[in-house]
């Protein structure tokens, strides 16, 4: 019977490890089939606090892991595939074991949606990202490009505009799933430049380890030709990673955990932490802070329960 088991070894469950194995509750991390998380996939991390000179995203996240197992955390490779949570202790299935847990951290994530075009996974963190807030200062000066038509993307396009010197917007459609405001918003913008009714098919350089260019084809006539760009964006949504906590606890129509406050769930004893629960910051520090929360929640609620 485990104490604590925290679901996920990215930002936010690693540092929900230091905070509980410091509070001698020897918490077992299940890492998943991303061991570090997203972190793992990006190159230099120049926002994460106390990096003056930036970091690397597989090395922050590595670096948080030492420090939990430092005090204790144990990490087992895994990948939770189903879970019971209708009663206490809680069950995960982990492979082909099923642990007994008093509390659960459930801080799975939620992956990118990407393009799945020959060279994408190959040239993330090397121009291609999925995270304007974390890469767009990179691109000062260069030309972007960014996939999608929803929200995320005219947000994106427009907040990578404070940095490039073009961005252009690729969308499969004719029409926009974006609402009115944030279209308009794009619209008015006078560095995007729209390109709707076009796919990319792939993107270029896995030679030179950058992005130098992509292949676009307009969906109607079937033309294809290259472009240049330095940065490639893909918004077209994220996949919170809770498909094996459906119909134990609450998730809102996206998949996403609906927090009843601070790391609560809907459930006593099982909390959220980082971006599975949420879909507005995304961030390695706000997941960091969120792991702490769940953390903290957990360690209250054992003590209330006299453990
Ligand atoms: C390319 C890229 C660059 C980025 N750059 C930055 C940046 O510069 N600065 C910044 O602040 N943020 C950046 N981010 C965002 C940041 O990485 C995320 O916000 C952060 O990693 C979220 O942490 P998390 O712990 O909530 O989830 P994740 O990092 O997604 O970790 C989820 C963990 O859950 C595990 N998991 C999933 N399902 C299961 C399961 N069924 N069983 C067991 N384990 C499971 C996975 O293996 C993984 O370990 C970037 C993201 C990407 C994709």
């Amino acid at each position: 019977m485990h104490n604590v088991i925290i679901v996920g070894s990215g930002c936010a469950g690693n540092t929900a490890a230091i905070y509980t194995a410091r509070a001698n509750l020897k918490p077992l991390v299940v890492a998943g089939h991303e061991p570090g998380g997203q972190l793992s996939l990006t190159t230099l991390v120049e926002n994460f606090p106390g990096f003056p000179e930036g970091i690397d995203g597989p090395l922050l996240v590595e670096n948080i892991r030492k420090q939990a197992e430092h005090f204790g955390a144990e990490y087992l490779h895994g990948t939770v595939i189903e879970a019971d949570l209708s009663k206490r202790p809680f069950r995960l299935k982990v492979d082909h074991e099923w642990l007994e847990t008093r509390t659960l951290i459930i801080a799975s994530g939620a992956s990118a949606r990407w393009l799945n075009l020959p060279n994408e996974q190959k040239l993330i963190g090397h121009g291609v990202s999925s995270c304007a807030t974390c890469d767009g200062f990179f691109y000062r000066g260069k030309k972007i490009m960014v996939v999608g038509g929803g929200d995320s993307a005219m947000e994106e396009a427009n907040f990578l505009t404070r940095f490039a010197s073009e961005v252009t917007l690729t969308h499969r459609r004719h029409q926009f799933r974006a609402s009115k405001i944030m279209l308009d918003r794009a619209r008015a913008n006078p560095k995007i430049k729209f390109l709707p009714g076009t796919v990319v098919d792939d993107v270029y350089d896995t030679a030179k380890n950058e992005v130098t260019g992509v292949k676009l084809r307009e969906v109607d006539s079937g033309k294809t030709w290259d472009q240049e760009v330095h940065g490639f964006f893909v918004a077209i949504g994220h996949i919170p990673n809770t498909k094996p906590f459906k119909g134990q606890i609450e998730l809102d129509p996206d998949g996403y955990i609906v927090t009843r406050g601070g790391a609560r769930t809907n459930i006593e004893g099982v909390f959220h932490a980082g971006d599975v629960q949420d879909r507005v910051y995304r961030q390695a520090i706000t997941a960091a802070g969120a792991g702490c929360m769940a953390a903290i929640e957990a360690e209250r609620f054992l003590e209330a329960e006299g453990h």
